[in-house]
């Protein structure tokens, strides 16, 4: 106990110094340690900013498309049909059935249009991997109900594929998830689903 109560006493009386002559240290140098301590958290926030920033940034080329095709859909004709649109303007893989509700028509309409505003091809077809088929999805998937696709995005190079995900994002809106899946493999996909209301 004896012991414990020096080396207790030592440790305090070793702090107190030590905490004495950084305190007077510190004071004598206050303008110094004023500057540093200023440059240190000027240093941080900004490391901080550039860091976090790439999180938050708006991808400006998707708001624009996005922007483009909203406008565009407001002025086509009550006659224009977006099923057979759709259907023309997309490729599928075998087997795919393109039975969907009218919600993922429309939004098939925008993802056309997000691919070929970002590629500048007007004549690109997306592949559709996958809609209302019956194999390899989970039992509840959304697939099953017309209300879900997958589309391919694994030839596209990384910039473009950036660019192609955040416009279909912005374009479709809360009513849609987007997945991006399956991402480095055969099989990279977007999996594009309408909320459950
Ligand atoms: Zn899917």
């Amino acid at each position: 106990m004896g012991i414990i109560l020096v080396k207790a006493f030592i440790i305090s009386g070793l702090a107190l110094i030590i905490s004495y002559f950084g305190i007077k240290f510190i004071m004598k140098h206050m303008k110094q340690f004023l500057i540093i301590l200023g440059t240190l958290t000027f240093c941080t926030c900004v490391g901080f900013d550039i860091y976090f920033s790439k999180f938050y940034q708006k991808n400006e080329t998707a708001i624009k498309v996005s922007e483009e095709i909203k406008d565009e859909l407001t002025k086509v004709s009550e006659k224009f049909n977006i099923h057979d649109y759709v259907i023309k303007n997309l490729k599928q893989k075998d087997g795919v059935n393109m039975t969907v509700v009218s919600e993922i028509d429309t939004a098939l309409y925008e993802i056309i249009n997000v691919y070929r505003k970002i590629l500048n091809d007007p004549k690109y077809m997306p592949l559709i991997t996958s809609a209302n088929d019956y194999i390899g999805h989970s039992k509840n998937s959304a697939h099953y109900h017309g209300k879900a696709i997958d589309i391919r995005v694994k030839d596209l190079d990384k910039a473009t594929k950036k660019n192609i995900i955040d416009g279909i994002k912005v374009t479709l809106g809360n009513n849609y998830t987007v997945l991006h899946e399956d991402v480095g493999t055969a099989n990279e996909h977007l999996h594009v689903q309408l909320k459950r209301s």
